[in-house]
């Protein structure tokens, strides 16, 4: 049963009571009294609201407080690389991301394959993809995952929600090394030690995803591509860049008025928000928020995720498909530039929580030696090839203070319920209340799942 069953299942799902309609272009529910809404952020979950409603027939504002659209889909082209573009936030889709797939489609997007063949660095020793392995029990486990996933009842899915991952895979009697692994790869998904993640959305989304794990495409030309098409249907007149919203105050069942920090005041029937906690929870509200959504806020915290790219004048690394798992501070390396023209190439640092806090408050200086350092086992000296090195780290981020929500023991059906509850005339969307959370698409569903709910409020 997917996530989202299991949640319908045992009504968990909050005031969205859509879910279960096919989405399309085409509206399914039409409007009742909504002629006007608000959403805070441009990012793929407003815009994806922003796309839905506006194809009803609905007037549409978008504030967005950064001066792109995007949010945390950033594509972005280093200035020694040519044309070649990077992602500085999400750089994968996933085979079951099939709104985002859908999406592509109507607006003639390519996707092309972003899958990688993982090389091991342990210990500074070196070993090539296909040459190192888990145990063979925990490979054992890994390839009948789906299956015990499957066979689990409905009680022992929601118990697994109170244990983390590292546990969970602990009681099960893994070896050391086996969970020293897990933790190294399974922390690149989660932004954190597989030691605060919730076994539940673990374990759901390793068996519900595809075989790599969702890491499987990426659109031509950079995420950001998608960005632009939905914004440039919804009309670039009706989303406002540099809009940072301070207040949000509601009056009677079809009024909010929202104003931005330069004192310009909106209003409109409804107000959806899309804004991540951290944003959302410095807003000024009137009326207040309700005590169990604040305390729910308060609780859910967001992963430290840290990209640090590298441009080299030679792709040293070879294999188009080249990625790296390290027990270094570096933490894990991908060819961020695979299927791009060039001799040129950008080598994608990525690491996570206490690892990505270092890389991004050290000296770049010292962050170019821990980097080089982690390539050498692999590679050797390779800094006669560096041309350009950048960094972006969302743990301080303005906005989100973090790259996406990691749901912790308990907190998958502890808290999402009551963040994804509408309060009053303001609907709620992003990607952290979304099933395939922490994704694009987590991000589109919400928003499409909002924009529903609001037209038939
Ligand atoms: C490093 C990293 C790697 C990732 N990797 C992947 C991946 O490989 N595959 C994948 O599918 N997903 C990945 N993701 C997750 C994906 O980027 C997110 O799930 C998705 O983009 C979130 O969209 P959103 O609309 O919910 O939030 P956002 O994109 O954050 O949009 C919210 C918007 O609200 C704006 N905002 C905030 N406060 C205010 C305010 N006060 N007033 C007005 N506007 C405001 C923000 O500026 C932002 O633009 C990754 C994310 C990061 C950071």
């Amino acid at each position: 049963m997917k996530r989202r069953d299991f949640l319908l299942k045992a009504g968990l799902t909050g005031a969205i009571p859509w879910v279960g309609q096919k989405l399309s272009s085409a509206p399914l529910v039409m409007p009742k009294n909504v002629k006007s809404v608000l959403i805070i952020g441009a990012g793929f979950s407003g815009l994806a609201a922003g796309l839905t409603l506006s194809r009803a027939g609905i007037k549409v504002t978008i504030l967005e407080a950064r001066n792109r659209i995007g949010g945390r889909v950033f594509s972005f082209s280093p200035k020694q690389s040519g044309d070649q573009i990077i992602e500085l936030g999400a750089e994968w889709v996933g085979y079951s991301h099939t709104r985002v797939i859908e999406l592509c489609k109507e607006f003639n997007l390519p996707l092309d394959n972003n899958q990688f063949e993982t090389d091991l660095l342990l210990e500074g020793k070196h070993t090539r993809q296909n040459q190192w392995s888990f145990s063979p029990e925990m490979e054992k486990f890994w390839s009948q995952r789906k299956d015990i996933w499957d066979k689990m009842s409905d009680g022992e899915k929601e118990k697994l929600d109170r244990t983390d991952w590292w546990r969970y895979l602990s009681n099960l009697g893994f070896s050391d090394r086996d969970l020293y692994l897990r933790d190294l790869l399974d922390s690149t998904d989660f932004g954190e030690s597989i030691r605060h993640t919730s076994a539940y959305a673990a374990m759901a989304g390793y068996a519900e995803g595809s075989e790599k794990n969702e890491m499987d495409l990426k659109i031509r030309g950079g995420n950001g591509q998608l960005a632009s098409k939905m914004a440039n249907e919804i009309g670039l007149e009706n989303i406002l860049l540099n809009h940072k919203v301070a207040a949000i105050s509601q009056k009677g069942s079809s009024e909010v008025i929202v104003n931005c920090a330069d004192g310009k005041s909106f209003t409109a029937d409804k107000l959806i928000c899309t804004a991540p906690t951290y944003s959302l929870m410095k807003m000024n509200w009137s009326p207040a928020l309700p005590d169990d959504m604040t305390d729910a806020l308060n609780e859910l915290q967001y992963s430290r995720i840290g990209k640090f790219p590298i441009v080299f004048s030679n792709r040293f690394w070879g294999r188009e498909d080249f990625d790296m798992v390290t027990d270094t501070p570096a933490h894990y390396f991908y060819h961020g530039t695979k299927n791009q023209p060039g001799k040129k190439g950008v080598l994608m640092c990525y690491a996570v929580g206490e690892k990505a806090d270092t890389l991004g408050s050290v000296s770049a200086s010292q962050r170019k030696e821990i980097i080089l350092d982690a390539l050498k086992p692999a590679f050797g000296k390779v800094s006669k090839y560096l041309v350009e090195d950048l960094k972006y780290y969302w743990g301080q981020d303005q906005f989100s203070k973090g790259a996406y929500a990691i749901y912790g023991k308990g907190q998958w059906f502890g808290l999402m319920p009551v963040l994804r509850q509408h309060f009053i005339n303001v609907h709620f969307a992003g990607e952290h209340l979304a099933d395939w959370q922490g994704f694009m698409e987590g991000a589109i569903d919400s928003g499409e799942e909002a924009a529903k709910a609001v037209m038939i409020s």
